[in-house]
């Protein structure tokens, strides 16, 4: 039993977590691995949420706002740790919340759709079709739900789906600890913060901006400046750390 005062405490939980759920076929053996990797770039960043990440949340949270018809899309990893934060995000923003998956049988998307009815999300499952120009299941959507959205949340994506997305016009908003994957870069606006933390802050500020602060936000989104300084901060906290 690992003790409650440990100071890895809640990241070994998580990975306990995370492992029972890969177990019950709700988390990806890939996914696992993404895991890692998000770990050990929030090492560097604190595991807190930047000033600048901050800035992002609530930009985020304006593009949301003021989109037309915004999708929440959700992945193995981000239903195992995110449940109730989409739930809260959903009902902050008007979003729909739609389950796409990297590896993808429908017996996966009924559980992670279970699993986000029981945290209280709304779940949009009409039937998914072959819409993205991406080989292999990645191309799954269905048509009135990411197909249809202007503005798109993907927490933990893969690049090749980010790409796509930003190329059939939509704004794409990533969650993603590594301020260097392609999807970071790709995305309209990159969030470099742990998902967990940045959902509540986003569902937060749906509320709380005025339209004009939503249009002032989202009129001086800098994507590549958000990644210069999540770099700069984890540049920074490196030279600082023993
Ligand atoms: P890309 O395809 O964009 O180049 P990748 O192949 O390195 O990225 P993927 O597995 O496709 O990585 O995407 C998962 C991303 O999610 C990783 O960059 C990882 O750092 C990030 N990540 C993992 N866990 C979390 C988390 N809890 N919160 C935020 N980001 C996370
Ligand atoms: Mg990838």
């Amino acid at each position: 039993m690992i003790p409650k005062d440990h100071p890895r405490y809640q990241s070994l939980v998580t990975r306990e977590h995370l492992a029972e759920c890969a177990r019950a076929g709700i988390v990806s053996l890939e996914g696992l691995t993404s895991h890692g990797r998000g770990e050990a770039f929030d090492y560097l960043l604190g595991e807190k949420t930047s000033a600048s990440a901050l800035r992002a949340e609530k930009t985020a949270a304006a593009l949301l706002r003021l989109a037309k018809h915004p999708v929440l899309s959700v992945n193995g990893n981000t239903a195992a740790l995110a449940a109730h934060e989409i739930a809260l995000l959903q009902k902050a923003s008007g979003a729909l919340v739609e389950v796409n998956l990297f590896h993808r049988t429908p017996e996966r998307v009924q559980q992670i759709e279970a699993v986000l009815r029981k945290a209280g999300a709304a779940v949009f499952s009409g039937e998914a079709e072959r819409l993205l120009p991406l080989s292999h299941d990645r191309a799954f959507c269905r048509r009135e739900g990411m197909y249809a959205a202007d503005v798109v949340l993907v927490p933990l994506e893969d690049g090749d789906r980010c790409e796509v997305l930003v190329g059939m016009g939509k704004k794409v908003i990533a969650v993603d600890l590594n301020p260097l994957s392609r999807t970071a870069k790709t995305a309209t606006l990159t969030i470099v913060d742990e998902v967990t933390r940045a959902l509540p802050r986003i569902a937060e500020a749906c509320t709380a901006l005025s339209d004009d602060e939503c249009r002032s936000l989202v009129a001086g989104l800098d994507n590549r400046g958000f990644l210069a300084e999540a770099k700069d901060e984890m540049a920074r906290r490196l030279h600082a750390l023993d």
